[in-house]
């Protein structure tokens, strides 16, 4: 049966057969009187709510993890939800699930919708699920309206989103063949995982896809953060996802007795230390922007109560939407530290170690989500995401753009993770407009 639907949907017949089906869409009139179609809320709902028995814990919380028993179970489940809404299904060799339907043009590259199944352990019930079962949603509701678009779709469930997003990044072809032993929370290495789930660890490279191979990517996710809620706006429109630098940042001074060493004769680490930690939040609290930058971390040596601090390290982050934002800030923080060490006899030194480039979204497709949402009558907002996702690696491959619902007091990661039932359907409901925006030629211009 399954076969004989996709086979229907990828044939030139697919438009005449799917006319007469255009009036079942669930169907309402905006206030410029177009026609949109809608998605069926109570069923997303009772979708979620099935999702959430793979890995729930005594506790109440979901143990979800990448390669685990209960991830392989619910991809099972998806792939059935998945056929059930015409799609063929594949799984790549990075374990991937890759549900395609057949577009009217059939030589373009496809608008790609994704998100993803895994879970943190001991998560909730919204981070990954809403943006899952969303998606699945939009493929459903297509189907069952006989809706046919210009371009291909895809409807990708990607692989170990929460620890390295591996899928996404396999696609991007940025997946390390060392990572393939690094250990997981499911007991498995990523390559064995990668092996559970139906991927090729020795074959990554054949998941790679080329830069220009899709048309656009939408991922619809929950906030994570609690911006929205606080605001009471139903629909955030990502900027991008930021960009993280992370320093270890060396106060050297010099450690001396604590009792015969006159206070101004001192060059206490420590106390240059924080009055950088002190600069770092007021730099990066007043510039103009959403730039955030943190200590999260420091050691004293000798860690003594009767010695002077000689030597101070510190962690500096600092994320930001753009690399530029990033390196400006940065600026100001190393002018700030050579200040204080002028003040304090102590010299400051900044070793970088770790990077990862900041995603912005594409305008064209933040237009077309906040077009989407008021044209539904929602509410929406500008932010950029904090949190990492797969959308990131995707913006190698073409322009993206992401939707966010709020999460209830910005919980996440947590069993007490919440998400409206009224703000899920909002968000499905602006992820199928903006796909049907998009593939009607808004990111062709
Ligand atoms: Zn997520």
């Amino acid at each position: 049966m399954h076969r004989r639907r996709f086979t229907s949907l990828t044939g030139t017949v697919l438009v005449g057969l799917a006319l007469p089906y255009r009036s079942r869409a669930a169907a309402f009139f905006t206030p410029r009187g177009r026609q949109a179609p809608r998605v069926d809320g109570p069923r997303l709902l009772r979708r979620l709510q099935e999702l959430s028995r793979f890995g729930r814990n005594a506790a109440g919380g979901i143990d979800r993890v990448a390669f685990s028993d209960a991830d392989i179970q619910a991809r099972e489940w998806l792939k059935d939800l998945m056929r059930d809404a015409g799609l063929q299904v594949v799984t790549d060799e990075a374990g991937n699930l890759v549900g395609r339907r057949g577009g009217t043009d059939t030589s373009g590259p496809p608008i790609v919708l994704g998100s993803h199944v895994d879970s943190v352990p001991n998560g909730g019930t919204y981070d990954g699920q809403v943006g899952l079962m969303g998606m699945l949603e939009v493929a459903t509701t297509l189907d069952d309206a006989g809706i046919s678009t210009r371009h291909p779709l895809e409807f990708v469930v990607f692989t170990n989103e929460e620890d390295g997003k591996t899928g996404s990044r396999a696609l991007a072809g940025e997946v390390d063949p060392s990572e393939m032993s690094l250990p997981t929370a499911s007991g498995y290495t990523v390559g064995e995982g990668l092996r559970r789930v139906g991927g090729d660890p020795d074959h990554l490279e054949r998941a790679r896809r080329p830069p220009g191979s899709i048309a656009a990517f939408l991922e619809l996710h929950v906030e994570q953060g609690g911006v929205l809620d606080a605001a009471h706006i139903d629909i955030g429109v990502v900027e991008g996802i930021v960009g993280i630098e992370r320093w270890n940042v060396r106060v050297l001074g010099r450690a001396n007795h604590a009792g015969t060493t006159p206070m101004d004769q001192r060059h206490d680490a420590l106390v240059a230390a924080s009055r950088f930690v002190d600069a770092v939040y007021r730099t990066a609290r007043d510039g103009a922007g959403g730039q955030v930058a943190t200590v999260g971390r420091i050691t004293v040596e000798p860690g003594a109560p009767n010695v002077i601090p000689g030597l101070a390290i510190l962690s500096l982050e600092i994320r930001d939407l753009t690399m530029e934002g990033i390196d400006s800030l940065f600026e100001q923080l190393s002018k700030r530290a050579a200040g204080i060490g002028d003040d304090t006899g102590t010299t400051f030194s900044f070793e970088r170690f770790y990077v990862s480039d900041a995603a912005p979204s594409d305008p064209r497709i933040r237009d077309a989500v906040e077009a989407s949402a008021h044209e539904l009558g929602l509410s929406t907002l500008r932010l950029p995401s904090g949190a990492g996702h797969d959308a990131q690696s995707m913006a190698r491959l073409g322009p993206v753009g992401m939707i966010f619902v709020p999460s209830i007091g910005g919980i996440s990661h947590s069993p007490e993770e919440r998400t409206a039932p009224d703000d899920i359907v909002h968000g499905a409901d602006v992820l199928l407009s903006t796909l049907l925006t998009l593939d009607a030629g808004a990111i062709d211009r």
